[in-house]
């Protein structure tokens, strides 16, 4: 009884509430009081200049910074004072992680980078190698070939993939399509749009090229110098090019 209490508490809870985030690095604060909510089932771009603290503001998610204030709570719980692989098995919350750099491992096959993250004690869920492959026909292709012998586009897929493989109840995207040439970004993105779409997974991605990560996200939010300047639904900010001008300035690529 006590127990479905609190999953009927976790369940009206936002899957994300990041409160008055104060955080960087080696006593320096980069964000500076950061607010905001992400509800289940919702994806949220998250826009800034070089430089404005996007990844900083993913690092502090996954408890990969030095904290100074504020609280990070996933589906209603506190996990301020949690580890990093803690939030990336959480039960309710878990946080998948793809960084700005892919990370993949080098030295390991397609299929092992895969298998070898799942093993890290990941929590139970739907994704598998198997499923993986589906959502990416090319991998599967490759799933003996060391993750140095793929092309770029190829190791943005398996590091998404990767992350996938914890069962994330929320998906962390940095720049995703950075670097990447225009026919195999636009494969990256129908990606991401398949799975916040297609398959209701939370995420957050951070993106240079507002356009196109607010014609497949909910809301959006545009960081300054480590502070929100404006947050909209991302429909909104699509017709609000002057705002996109004003703190991107870039007329919203
Ligand atoms: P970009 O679009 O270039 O990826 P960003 O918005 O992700 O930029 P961050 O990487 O979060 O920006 O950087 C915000 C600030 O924090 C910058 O001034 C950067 O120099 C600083 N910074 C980032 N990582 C570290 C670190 N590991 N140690 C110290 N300072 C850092
Ligand atoms: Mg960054």
């Amino acid at each position: 009884m006590a127990d479905a209490r609190q999953d009927t508490m976790h369940s009206k809870a936002p899957l994300l509430e990041v409160s008055g985030l104060v955080a960087g690095y080696g006593g320096a604060s980069i964000l500076n009081g950061v607010s905001f909510r992400l509800e289940a089932g919702q994806s949220l771009a998250l826009l800034g200049r070089n430089g404005a603290g996007k990844s900083t503001l993913i690092a502090s998610i996954l408890g990969l910074t030095e904290r100074h204030a504020g609280r990070v709570l996933l589906a209603g719980v506190d996990v301020t004072n949690l580890r990093p692989d803690q939030r990336a098995t959480h039960a309710v919350g878990a946080v998948g992680w793809v960084p700005q750099e892919r990370n993949i491992f080098k030295s390991l096959t397609v299929e092992e980078n895969l298998t070898a993250i799942a093993r890290t004690g990941a929590r139970p869920g739907p994704w598998t190698v198997a499923r993986v492959f589906q959502l990416f026909p090319q991998l599967e292709g490759r799933r003996g070939n060391l993750g140095s012998q793929l092309s770029g586009g190829e190791q943005q897929l398996l590091a998404i993939g990767r992350a996938l493989m914890l069962n994330p109840a929320l998906l962390l995207l940095d720049e995703p399509l950075e670097g990447l040439a225009p026919l195999i970004a636009a494969q990256v993105l129908d990606v991401v749009r398949k799975l916040i779409k297609d398959e209701g997974l939370s995420a957050i991605v951070v993106e240079q090229h507002a356009r196109k990560v607010l014609e497949i996200t909910d809301q959006a939010i545009i960081l300054e110098r480590g502070s929100i300047v404006h947050a909209a639904s991302s429909i909104d900010l699509l017709h609000r090019p002057e705002e996109l001008d004003a703190h991107l300035g870039v007329g919203g690529r």
